[in-house]
């Protein structure tokens, strides 16, 4: 049986683990901390549920067959979920006024429907000017920057047009049908994958410090970009240097559950566009997102980003009192706190910046996005740097890499 080496145990390494196992090969995963998920993880509280960072998973084909395999019953989001609001002096469900909304309609759809070419992002352009290029500065400012704020945990005045917008030009994205996540949440996946791999034979090891020149024959590097810059360091500068310079960028999600739900605002959650001296980009409002999950009404809040990471310093004490603030600013509601989970992301994902789209691009250019071959080695490259942030997109990279090494190996 051929043998592959995993390093990195977060929804990368595991999937595409999952995957290879399926495939016959004996796979052993290396994990440098004490459990396996990464970034994934839900917290069980008396008052129900709190979600580590991810809570869903965009419903793909691929997605939906994944809990399908795994034998996970998945839970979709409520009716109530449809509504979204975004902040403009107070949650609106549509943030324009009448003219800017007739403005931003002028504005796109002639080229929408004449000219889908000039909507193409440039190189080296960043998604705020590609917005004001194509939508104007109001829908640039309302909708565009807090729906991708949301997204990639920070403002589009960095943010690259290419990376982010390019697979909507490239005509093969997969079907996006909702969201979809286990019952119990997103650890329910991770049990369930890391018991589907135990009963295909792979060896799991945590708490393991892994050294890239003891292993021989595949190695998938699945950590995020700067670990994988120093993994390979000694071996292979070149792709070392390029993804030295990839920017990591720090997030923390805080789910605070309270005595009474607010009712005033019943959705997915609400957006906050930068420019209101708002700390937080996003209110997501668990409680009408997903049934039968929590005892009492709870909502998580995302901070963070490249220019707000000082945040991340703050005590709880502190990050409760500037919420409780900000909460009464945004929604009006002042609910008493009856218990909460702070998660601090210190430089945990990949900003999505020019940056990143430079390293790409060099990674292109030099042949190295998939495979790199040296002294008995061939290693592949994993994660949500390269194949997209979101978790469908990882689960779409594993699939394509397991297929790719089965044709390369046999
Ligand atoms: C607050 C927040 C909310 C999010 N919400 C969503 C969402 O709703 N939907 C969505 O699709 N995505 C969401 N994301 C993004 C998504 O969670 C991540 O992109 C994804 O989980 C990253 O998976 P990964 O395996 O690439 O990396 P990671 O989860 O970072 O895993 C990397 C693993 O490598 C391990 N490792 C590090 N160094 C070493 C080493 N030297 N040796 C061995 N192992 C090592 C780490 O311990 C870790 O387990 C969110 C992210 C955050 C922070």
């Amino acid at each position: 049986m051929k043998k592959i080496s995993v390093i990195g145990a977060g929804f990368a390494g595991l999937t595409v683990s999952l995957r290879l196992a399926q495939k016959g090969y004996a796979v052993d995963l290396y994990e440098s901390s004490s459990r396996v998920g990464g970034l994934l993880g839900t917290d069980r509280t008396e008052h129900g549920i709190a979600e580590h960072a991810a809570n869903a998973l965009i419903r793909t084909e691929r997605a939906e067959k994944l809990f399908q395999e795994l034998g996970i019953t998945p839970s979709y989001p409520l009716d109530s979920s449809k509504k979204r609001f975004i902040f403009r002096y107070t949650p609106r469900k549509w943030p324009l006024t009448f003219l800017e909304t007739l403005f931003f309609i002028s504005k796109f759809l002639p080229k929408f429907l004449f000219s889908k070419s000039s909507l193409k992002p440039r190189d080296q352009e960043t998604l705020e000017n590609w917005g004001r290029r194509n939508l104007g500065a109001t829908a640039t400012e309302y909708l565009l920057g807090p729906a991708m704020q949301g997204i990639y945990g920070n403002e589009i005045s960095g943010l690259s047009s290419k990376l982010i917008l390019s697979p909507l030009f490239s005509g093969r994205r997969e079907k996006y049908k909702g969201l979809l996540t286990g019952p119990g949440g997103m650890q329910d996946l991770i049990n369930k994958i890391e018991l589907r791999l135990k009963e295909l034979g792979v060896h799991i090891h945590t708490n393991s410090s892994v050294d890239l020149k003891n292993l021989q024959g595949v190695v998938i590097i699945a950590t995020p970009a700067n670990v994988a810059a120093q993994l390979l360091e000694d071996t292979h500068a070149e792709l070392s240097a390029i993804l030295t310079k990839i920017r990591m960028s720090s997030l923390m999600s805080s789910t605070l559950f309270f005595s009474k739900a607010q009712e005033t605002y019943k959705g997915f959650g609400c957006l906050i566009p930068r420019g209101f001296g708002i700390k937080t980009m996003g209110i997501l409002m668990n409680s009408y997102i997903f049934k039968d999950r929590d005892k009492t009404y709870n909502e998580t809040w995302i901070m963070g980003g490249v220019k707000e990471e000082q945040l991340l310093e703050m005590s709880d004490e502190a990050i409760l009192k500037l919420i409780a603030e900000e909460r009464f600013q945004v929604l009006g509601a002042k609910q008493s706190l009856l218990e909460y989970r702070i998660n601090r992301w210190n430089k945990a994902l990949p900003y999505y910046d020019l940056h990143l789209e430079e390293a790409q691009k060099k990674m292109a250019d030099l042949n190295l996005t998939l495979a790199i071959e040296a002294d008995a080695k061939k290693i592949f490259l994993h994660g949500n740097y390269l194949s997209g942030i979101g978790l469908s997109k990882i689960l779409e990279r594993s699939d394509l890499l397991a297929a790719e090494i089965g044709r390369q190996h046999g």
